[in-house]
């Protein structure tokens, strides 16, 4: 699928303001946000499309880069994340979405009233119980891995929800009664007062942590935390390309919520093992292959070691020391984008230490001749 045009996703000019591209980032972001178009997939990629175009032009030398190469010209996982779960795009662009303090042009303001957004507001949903706590996890990956992507399985310890009482910690239905703080309703009101006036502020009651219910008979099971500690297996989907200290997150995987509030999520940092044979650079491999003089000098062909197995390569007659020959897509697939990195391959030549008598003899012999001297 090739990439649409930046400008031309966000319905703007080349010599776009800075203050334009935020604006028309907003107007799509507010048009494709998630909440507005639930379960529309389209929507969604529209979305993240926009983010991505938004990531790109809104720094100016991601910009410029992009101005002058086009999408070839900007590495996935650096310039770009990618992203592969719309949360990450709130929490990535708070300037947009806002933070905890709303009021500054976040686009919540339109949806909500300028209560805030960005992570909390998914968090703010389920209403009810604690929020359980994220967790992270450092996954290695070998180049092989990483070039082609893969999924991996992990067992890890988390809070996961008790299934005897379905994540709410109480013995049944009937287990309840009414919280004495809010009287039922979940919310308080504190009313403050600050040089601009009078301000009241709806909160959850932290009695009963916003439920308005308290539990009066405890779930045996969990004792009524609504969760308890247990051996999970998450399997994680590695897409093709991802580089060492960038980071997936898996939402609701994390840590389950006390009583049934939200589960946490589980952060994924990847790490990138050091290969037997390949150093990366960017989606290129860089192989270093040894020659010995005579077969850089009348050239051969030679088996080398790839990600996938090992390949044959043709050494020209007359090949220089250090040049570096391409073996085209022979690299690691690119993030999000089509193609692959090449495998490079550093011609070095091999100078033994040590001679024998008729070797010392025949390169005294070669010296002398008029294509060996340099002077
Ligand atoms: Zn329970
Ligand atoms: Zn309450």
């Amino acid at each position: 699928m090739a990439k649409r045009d930046y400008y031309e996703i966000l319905g703007i000019s080349k010599n776009a303001s800075d203050d334009e591209i935020k604006k028309a980032y907003r107007k799509l972001a507010m048009q494709y946000h998630p909440d507005k178009n639930p379960d529309d997939k389209s929507a969604e990629d529209k979305f993240k499309e926009g983010a991505e175009a938004y990531e790109v032009l809104k720094d100016p030398q991601k910009r410029a880069k992009y101005d002058k190469f086009g999408h070839s010209g900007l590495k996935g996982g650096q310039d770009f994340h990618g992203f592969n779960d719309v949360n990450d795009i709130f929490s990535n662009f708070s300037d947009i979405f806002g933070g905890a303090f709303g009021g500054g042009g976040s686009i919540f303001d339109d949806f909500f009233g300028g209560q805030g957004g960005g992570a909390q507001r998914s968090r703010r949903r389920s209403g009810t119980g604690t929020p359980g706590s994220d967790l992270k996890v450092v996954l290695k990956l070998t180049l092989e891995e990483i070039a082609a992507g893969t999924v991996k399985k992990l067992k890890i310890k988390k809070n996961v929800k008790c299934s005897t009482c379905n994540g709410s910690g109480a013995k049944d239905s009937n287990s309840y009664t009414t919280c004495s703080v809010c009287n039922g309703s979940g919310e308080v009101r504190q009313v403050s007062r600050s040089l601009f006036g009078q301000f009241v502020n709806i909160a959850p009651c932290n009695n009963c942590s916003g439920s308005g219910k308290i539990i009066s008979d405890r779930c045996k099971t969990c004792k009524g935390e609504g969760r308890k500690e247990d051996e999970a297996t998450i399997r994680i989907n590695v897409p093709a390309g991802v580089t060492g200290n960038s980071y997936m997150t898996l939402r609701g995987e994390g840590n389950a919520g006390k009583q049934g509030g939200q589960a946490g999520d589980i952060i994924v940092v990847f790490e990138e093992l050091a290969h037997e044979y390949f150093i990366r650079e960017g989606d290129d491999l860089v192989y270093d292959l040894d020659l010995s003089i005579p077969e850089a000098i009348l050239g051969t062909e030679i088996e080398v070691p790839t990600l996938t197995g090992r390949a044959k390569l043709k050494i020209e007659p007359g090949t220089q020391s250090g040049k570096l020959l391409k073996m085209r897509d022979k690299g690691i697939q690119h993030l999000n984008q089509h193609g692959a990195g090449d495998q490079l391959v550093r011609i070095n030549l091999k100078i033994p230490k040590f001679v024998n008598a008729k070797e010392r003899e025949l390169l005294k012999e070669l010296a002398t001749q008029p294509n060996i001297k340099v002077s």
